[in-house]
């Protein structure tokens, strides 16, 4: 201060002081605000749709929160709300145990059934790779329980919805045609689908 000893009135001086002092202290309160904020809500903020695939028990067929719902085909995913609604006029609850599904939750799942079923090959009956497996495009979904996979086998096909193997009841793909035509012959496991072969 004593370099300006015959300076304006010290409101004067302070000012050009003060205002960016303010608003740097307004910005670093926002700032560390919002982090606060943002940090304990992000794990159970319903924004956006989270995850690999993998789901929590009884996922609702209309559960937004988990991409395992939410990246399915839009078709197949339309038909399975229908097929679910309809289904609680006769006490069913269809829930989806497993949808979409990325790559690597896929890899993870065959590899487990590596290790369960001993050998690749019986595995492959199970578990089909990334490259070929209808969750990963998001175009199959694994229902439950039994009985609602039950409830579908005999009344999906209303709905386009399609039991595609003999040792997976559970799993459903959309076939349109079916809604007129009935489904389609099923392969006995996934190893007999084409779709397997590539
Ligand atoms: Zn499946």
């Amino acid at each position: 201060m004593a370099t300006f000893p015959t300076a304006p009135p010290v409101r004067h001086r302070l000012r050009p002081v003060v205002v960016p002092l303010v608003l740097l202290v307004v910005a670093l309160v926002a700032a560390v605000g919002s982090r606060l904020v943002a940090l304990p809500t992000s794990s159970s903020d319903a924004a956006a749709p989270v995850g690999d695939g993998e789901l929590p028990d009884g996922t609702s067929v209309y559960d937004d929160r988990h991409a395992g719902v939410t990246e399915l085909d839009p078709d197949l995913l339309r038909a399975l709300r229908r097929a679910a609604t309809a289904a609680v006029d006769d006490d069913v609850d269809i829930v989806v145990n497993s949808g979409w599904r990325s790559r690597e939750y896929q890899q993870r799942l065959l590899d487990e059934a590596v290790a369960t079923y001993g050998s690749r090959a019986e595995a492959a009956r199970w578990v089909s790779t990334p490259d070929a497996s209808p969750h990963v495009s998001g175009d199959a979904v694994d229902v439950g329980p039994a009985q609602a996979a039950a409830w579908l086998g005999s009344n999906g096909a209303r709905y386009g919805l399609c039991r595609i193997y003999d040792n997976e009841p559970w799993h459903y793909e959309l076939r349109p045609e079916a809604v007129d035509r009935g489904c389609p012959p099923r392969y006995p496991d996934p190893t007999h689908d084409p779709r397997n072969r590539r």
